[in-house]
């Protein structure tokens, strides 16, 4: 049978220099979370009006585009942002386990800690709003704790 391979189509001179190449290295399955999520069209407009915007949105005349922003637009709720969290839990849990088994293959070495993440939240009403992440994370089995004051500074 002859030998079946991919094709890799990249525009830089290799691969891994674009997003991938600068990023905060954070590998924390947990963490995976759809963009869309309830209140998040709200956010975006306010967003769009700061003075310094943290999202900027090009009116290009893209179909493609468009089309995309209104299917996020259709997953802003919490029924869909539920099922697209638990898919990219289960899908990150599974990269995860990967990376581990090619570290175990191969022995690559770099700057690798697991030690946790610890999340800050500032109001009440941000750590409130983690309600449905956090029933998704106890129905897969991801371990978490949620910490007042004293146990941050504890860990
Ligand atoms: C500031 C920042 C911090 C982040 N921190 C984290 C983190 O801590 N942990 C985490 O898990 N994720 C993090 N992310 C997200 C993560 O980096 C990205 O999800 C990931 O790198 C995306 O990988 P990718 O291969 O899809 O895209 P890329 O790495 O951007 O690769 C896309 C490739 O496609 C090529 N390309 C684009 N257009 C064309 C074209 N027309 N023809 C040919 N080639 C083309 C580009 O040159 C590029 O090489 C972060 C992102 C940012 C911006």
């Amino acid at each position: 049978m002859p030998a079946t391979g991919s094709t890799v189509l990249e525009r830089r001179d290799g691969a891994g220099l674009e997003t991938s190449f600068a990023n905060c290295r954070r590998g924390v399955a947990g963490y995976s979370a759809p963009w869309a999520g309830p209140g998040v069209p709200a956010k975006a407009v306010r967003w769009l009006l700061m003075r310094h915007r943290p999202l900027v949105i090009w009116p290009l005349a893209d179909w493609a585009m468009w089309r995309w922003g209104l299917a996020m637009l259709a997953n802003c709720n919490e029924r869909a942002y539920e099922v697209n969290k638990s898919r990219m839990l289960r899908l990150a849990e599974y990269s995860r386990d990967c990376l581990r088994q090619l570290r175990a293959d191969t022995g690559i070495e770099y700057d690798e800690r697991a030690q946790g993440t610890l999340q800050l939240f500032r109001t009440q009403k941000q750590l409130d709003g983690t309600g449905a992440d956090v029933e998704i994370l106890r129905r897969f089995g991801v371990p978490f704790e949620v910490l007042d004051r004293d146990g941050c500074i504890k860990a």
